[in-house]
């Protein structure tokens, strides 16, 4: 590949642990065992994932550390308040993923197998500047999905099927 399309480093001083819990304080709120389950999991590696996906992923009624769905809906919207997360519509599910401590991007998605590709360019943010200057336009962010297929997708269908077997 001839230009650079990898995700720039990003430093943050708090983690995101230490970063609620100044959101909770500055709101006089406390931290509970559930939102700290939720954060644990979800903090643990970078996912676009939907609520749905995540309710599957932790522990089901009746295991230690169950989260009720409520609580799961009510603290991923204090995340995104928050700042820790960000959140996006696709085909009508909202989307979450990292967004404190995690570089800006840009997304590719596959219509097939729904993953997503993450990509930063610098070409698109000048472009993005340039237009905003021409309308004295204010950005404070953008959103850019290129749908399409991805190479794993589009092979042919015979060599497909045999991965699917593994
Ligand atoms: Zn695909
Ligand atoms: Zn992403």
């Amino acid at each position: 590949m001839a230009k650079d399309y990898s995700l720039q480093h990003v430093s943050v001083s708090l983690s995101p642990q230490e970063r609620f819990d100044e959101y909770l304080q500055s709101r006089a709120m406390r931290n509970t065992q559930q939102r700290r389950t939720v954060l644990e999991h979800v903090f643990s590696h970078h996912d676009h994932f939907d609520v749905e996906t995540l309710i599957e992923q932790l522990p089901d009624k009746g295991e230690a550390n169950y989260v009720s769905r409520p609580t799961v809906y009510r603290t991923l919207t204090e995340f995104v308040d928050a700042g820790l997360l960000r959140k996006f519509e696709l085909g009508g599910r909202a989307i979450y993923e990292h967004d404190y401590g995690y570089p800006e991007h840009d997304h590719m998605v596959c219509n097939q197998c729904n993953q997503f590709f993450e990509f930063h360019s610098d070409e698109i943010n000048n472009i993005r500047e340039s237009v905003a200057q021409d309308y004295r336009f204010r950005v404070t962010g953008h959103r850019l999905l290129i749908f399409g297929i991805c190479s794993d997708c589009a092979q042919p269908r015979r060599q497909k099927r045999k991965q699917d077997l593994i």
